[in-house]
Formats: structure tokens, sequence, C-alpha cells
């Protein structure tokens, strides 16, 4: 069941950091359980905008949240009913008065009550992805082995999922009462049959698919949509994915870390590129037009005549995508000039000749470091 974060603060889905939190502020003061003591619904209302509130206003939670929209919500919503509030609203319909009962011998009592107690566990993978595939986004399939609901049973454990007999122990109340005794003497206690485990039903026959367990294990291939722009170590939560639990309830998340393979040319820092390009020591004297590599293939940089070695040319919107924008980072390319590796003699002889022409002076720079004593050694 999908929750619209965003509805329940009153805010617009672009909405800052500042605006949620204001949001936020007003309404909890509003709806503040203290405050509204004869209005139960407050109560509610006040944990609703406490869940909208822990996911909106953690970054990595909201581009969760935004990126699989209700899917998350459920999950988070999830998440909240596994706290305190969950025991408000209990209906005590299994027949007995449940005034000798303890508040945690409540829990499993009816199918509704087991649904808000379990939840399967969640299952954390690490998955490697290349530099082009962080920066631009893409969609891989991963295998993995998970806990589902059995399809032939519906979870139930029973065969053909109706062949069940009402649990002689409990007579299909899912509680019994027992004697205790203590220093005061025998009281009378209530708690989860333990024949049935609180269902008030027992299987008659079980499924043969997955032996009355209720769930098998299934190996699954799930496409993951990794979003343009995130980074190493980020975790993409896929709410839902996770293992199914062994009773009905919630399935667990399936978390995912992105393990950033580097890459042998390009670096990365937040959103922008780095890469350092070795251009022949004449076409940074001259000028001229050289190809570098980017994330989508080659790109033609114009060098200036009289270009300096280590100088920094910045390429717009040649970097990563910035996750859930439109917009990117720059490619920062650092020009080094790189010289021949071999010199034939007339090559030699044609640089000498020009060599005193290119008055180049290296020492006015270093005249301070060069003019202390020289170290004798
Ligand atoms: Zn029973
Ligand atoms: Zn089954």
């Amino acid at each position: 069941m999908a929750k619209d974060y965003y509805k329940i603060l009153g805010v617009d889905k672009s909405a800052s950091e500042d605006e949620i939190k204001s949001a936020y502020r007003k309404l909890a003061k509003k709806y503040h359980p203290d405050l509204n003591k004869d209005n139960p619904q407050a109560a509610e209302k006040f944990k609703e905008i406490n869940e909208a509130y822990e996911v909106l206003s953690d970054s990595q939670k909201r581009k969760n949240y935004d990126q699989f929209g209700s899917a998350d919500g459920a999950q988070f919503s999830g998440f909240g009913s596994n706290g305190g509030g969950g025991f408000s609203g209990f209906d005590f319909s299994g027949g007995f008065d449940d005034i000798f009962g303890d508040i945690f011998s409540a829990f499993g009592g009816t199918r509704a009550r087991s649904q808000r107690a379990y939840r399967g566990e969640d299952i954390n993978l690490s998955l490697n992805i290349t530099l082009k595939e962080a920066c631009l986004g893409t969609t891989k399939t991963i295998s993995l082995t998970r806990i589902e609901t059995c399809p032939k049973c519906s979870g139930t454990g029973a065969k053909d999922g109706n062949k069940f007999s009402t649990c002689p122990d409990c007579k299909g109340a899912g509680r019994v009462r027992y004697q205790q005794s203590t220093i005061f003497g025998t009281t009378i206690r209530e708690g989860e049959c333990q024949t049935c485990g609180g269902s008030g039903k027992i299987i008659k026959e079980k499924c043969s698919y997955c032996m009355g367990k209720g769930v098998v294990k299934v190996q699954k291939n799930i496409d993951i949509k990794i979003p343009a722009g995130i980074d190493d170590d980020q975790v993409l939560k896929m709410s839902g994915q996770g293992n199914a639990p062994s009773r009905p309830g919630t399935n667990g998340d399936l978390n995912i870390k992105m393990n950033l393979v580097p890459d042998k040319l390009l670096t990365r820092k937040g959103n922008d590129l780095y890469i350092d390009v070795y251009v022949p020591f004449t076409t940074l004297i001259l000028g001229g037009k050289i190809d570098i590599p980017t994330l989508e293939g080659e790109f033609s940089l114009d060098i200036k005549e009289l270009t300096q070695s280590g100088t920094v040319m910045r390429i717009k919107g040649k970097g990563s995508k910035i996750l859930h924008r439109e917009s990117r980072g720059d490619l920062l390319v650092t020009l080094k000039a790189e010289s021949p590796k071999s010199l034939d003699k007339k090559t030699k002889e044609a640089l000498k000749t020009i060599e005193d022409s290119i008055s180049i002076s290296c020492y006015p720079k270093y005249k301070k470091y060069m003019d202390t004593p020289k170290e004798v050694k």
C-alpha cells in the first residue's frame, strides 16, 4: 500500500530540506498526541507524519523512495507497524477475555495479528558496476536465490490451500488458557496455542510442493535499474524484494550495494570526471585538435597555440549525470606534453637549429630557490 509521503506532509515533490522540515514541525505540533488526548485519530496521523518525515528528511531514503515510489512506501510503512504503535487497534475477537494475557503473547493470535508481526529477512548483495554504468545509468540482471511464498498453497502450507481442520487444543481460537502457580497462588494465564501457532487451524494434508512450510527457495533473475549518477557504496533498496517470511506477513527488502570498479582512464570526484591526456609537444606549441576519450566515445578538443603542459581544460556536461536531475558534471582534461621516444639525426639537427630561437627559460620562476648555495657533497 503506497503512501504518498509528500502528500502527508503537504509539500511539493521538489520541496527543499527546509520546506520539509518546516512542514513537518507544523504538522507534528498540530497532531502531537499530548495535545490531542480526546482525538484518537491524531495519534495515527502523528505516526504517519513521523514516518513520512523519517523518509523525506534522509536524503538517501528520499532518493530510494523517489526512485522506487510506491514500493518503498509500502516498505517503510511496514517498518512503522512493527513499532510500538502496532499494538493499537487490536480486536480481542479470540473469544477470550484478554485480561490475563500479556502484551507479547497477544502477538500472533488471529491472522490479522500475525501479519503485523512477521517480516521476511532482507537480502543484502553487492554489485560491481563500471564507471560508465554508474555515471550514465543502466539496467542489470542479477541472479539470486530467495525464499518466496509457496505458489501452490499460497503460503498456507496445506495441500490445495484449504485442507485445514480446527485445532483440537484451542478449538480454533488460537489462544489457550493455562494455570500457573506463583507465590501468590494459582493464576490463569492466556497465551498463543503452541499446537497451531495461533492460527486456530491445523493442516490436514501438507502441501507437497513446500512440504507444509509455506515457503520455497526460488532461483530468480531480477532486473536492477541502476539510476544514472549513483556512486560507490550507495545502496539501492528494493522493498519487498527480499525473502518471504515463514508465516503470512511482509517480505524483506533487497539491498544492493554499489561497488564501483575503478576505470583505467577516467577518475570521478563527485559528479566531475578527470583525465590526463598526453599531447604531442608540437601540438601544444602549434595548436590543433586532439581526440580525447569520454564516457560516450571520442570528443574532439581544440588546443590553442602555445598551450602549457599541465593546463586543465573543462568540458562542460561531459561528466557524470547527477542523480535524479537532468544536469551533468564536467570533464576536466589535464594536458600533458609528450616528447618523442626516438629521434633521427635529421630531426635532431632541425630541432637544434630552432632551439635557440624558441627562447624558453625556466630560470626566473625558480630563481628564488636556485640562488641558495649549492649543496656540496
Ligand atoms: Zn490451536
Ligand atoms: Zn506449499
